[in-house]
C-alpha cells in the first residue's frame, strides 16, 4: 500500500500514522473544518455555506460555519476564534482579500491548512489551495453576450452606447471579471462601435464597493442624468446579479422597459433566483451560472486530501499568483444563461425546481 492509503487505513481505524500518540488531525475522524463565508446578504454565499457543510459532513467531518456580514474586521476575528477553538482546517471566502495576512499566519503557526474559496486571499504564503471558477471566463461570457446580443458579432456596425460596472475593489475576482469582459469589448470600443458616453472605462472608475446593489443603482442614476439626456443606453456590463438589480431599478425609474425605450442588454452573475425571474420577465438579459454544488465538492475534496497527507486534485498551477506565491487551483467552468437556456441549464440540471422560478 502507498503511504497515503496506509495513512487513510490507519485513520479509518482511529489511529494516525505517527503511532496514535498525537491528537488525530487527519481524515474525517472527528476533524473539524471551519468555514468563513463573507455575507448572508447575497443568496449565493448562503448556498455555498450549506453546500460546503453538506459535502464535509458526508465525508464525516464536523463543521463550524460563520458569515462575516461584509465586514473585514469581523471576518478576521471570526477566523481567529475558529483557530483558537482548534479547527483542523479552514475554508475561507474573503471579504477583503488583503486583510487576512495576519490571521493566515496564525493559522499556519497552528498547523491549520487553508483553502481559499472562490476569492483568492492575497499577500500571504499561508494559503494552500484555491477552489474557484475560471474567473476571467466569467467576464468573457458577459462581454461576449453583449456583443452577440447587440448584433456586433454578426456584423452590425452600431454605434451602441454601453456603460461598465465592476465588483468590489477589495475582491481579487473583480479585475479578472472586468479584464475578461474588456478583452471582448475593448476592440469594439476602439473602433467606435461601442461608446461609453460617461467616459468611465478604467476599472478604478467603475468598481462597486462590497458589490452593493444600492451603490450601483445610485451610480446608474447619476450616469443617466449626466450622459443620457439626449441618448439611450443599449447595454450595461454588470458583474453580479445584485448589482444588475440596482442598475435595472435606475433604468426603470428613467422610463426604460416601456414605450420607445427598450431595456438595454444587462448582464449578471450567479443565477440568483430573483435575477433568473427577472430574466424570465424580460428585464435582466443574462447571468453567469456557476454550479456551487461542484465548488463545494472541490473544496471538501481539497480539505479531505490535505488532512490525509494527499495532494488535492488541481487543474491550474499558473493563473493565480497572490503576490506571495502561485496558489494551486481547481477552476470550474461558468455557463452563460439567458431566457433561451435557463430551463435546460438550471431546471433540467436540477439546480432549481420550476416552482422556485415561478
Ligand atoms: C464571486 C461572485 C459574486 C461576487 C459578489 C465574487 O467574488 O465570485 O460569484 O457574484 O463575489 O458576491
Amino acid at each position: 500500500a502507498s503511504a497515503a492509503s496506509l495513512a487513510l487505513t490507519l485513520t479509518a481505524c482511529g489511529q494516525n500514522s505517527e503511532g496514535g500518540s498525537e491528537e488525530d488531525k487527519s481524515g474525517s475522524d472527528g476533524a473539524t473544518v471551519g468555514i468563513a463565508m463573507p455575507t448572508k446578504s447575497s443568496e449565493r454565499w448562503i448556498t455555498d455555506g450549506a453546500n460546503v457543510e453538506k459535502e464535509l459532513k458526508a465525508k464525516g467531518f464536523k463543521t463550524k460555519l460563520v458569515f462575516g456580514e461584509d465586514d473585514p474586521d469581523q471576518q478576521v476575528s471570526q477566523i481567529e476564534n475558529m483557530i483558537t477553538q482548534g479547527v483542523d482546517a479552514l475554508i475561507v471566502a474573503a471579504i477583503d482579500n488583503k486583510s487576512l495576512g495576519n490571521v493566515m499566519q496564525q493559522a499556519a503557526d497552528a498547523d491549520i491548512p487553508v483553502i481559499s474559496y472562490d476569492r483568492l486571499i492575497l499577500g500571504t504564503e499561508n494559503v494552500d489551495y484555491y477552489a474557484s471558477f475560471d474567473n476571467e471566463k466569467v467576464g468573457e461570457l458577459q462581454g461576449g453576450y453583449i456583443v452577440d446580443k447587440l448584433g456586433l458579432k454578426a456584423g452590425k456596425k452600431g454605434p451602441f452606447n454601453i456603460e461598465l460596472f465592476a465588483g468590489s475593489n477589495d475582491d481579487n475576482n473583480t479585475r479578472y471579471f472586468f479584464n475578461g469582459a474588456m478583452k471582448v469589448l475593448k476592440p469594439y470600443m476602439d473602433k467606435g462601435q461601442l461608446v461609453v458616453r460617461s467616459k468611465q472605462t478604467d476599472l478604478n472608475q467603475v468598481t462597486t464597493l462590497r458589490w452593493d446593489g444600492g451603490t450601483a443603482q445610485k451610480r446608474m442614476d447619476d450616469l443617466l442624468t449626466s450622459s443620457y439626456r439626449s441618448a439611450k443606453v443599449d447595454a450595461v456590463l454588470s458583474p453580479y446579479d445584485g448589482i444588475s438589480i440596482g442598475i435595472l431599478s435606475a433604468l426603470k425609474s428613467d422610463g426604460y422597459g416601456s414605450g420607445s425605450k427598450p431595456m438595454p442588454v444587462v448582464t449578471g452573475q450567479d443565477a440568483e433566483i430573483a435575477s433568473v425571474k427577472s430574466i424570465i420577465a424580460g428585464q435582466q438579459t443574462q447571468t453567469v451560472f456557476k454550479d456551487l454544488r461542484q465548488l463545494a465538492k472541490v473544496a471538501a475534496n481539497m480539505v479531505d486530501a490535505v488532512l490525509n497527507d494527499k495532494k488535492p486534485e488541481v487543474n491550474d498551477t499558473k493563473s493565480y499568483d497572490n503576490g506571495s506565491k502561485v496558489v494551486p487551483a481547481y477552476l470550474l467552468q461558468p455557463v452563460s444563461v439567458d431566457k433561451s437556456n435557463y430551463e435546460k441549464v438550471l431546471v433540467d440540471g436540477g439546480y432549481y425546481t420550476a416552482d422556485q422560478l415561478n
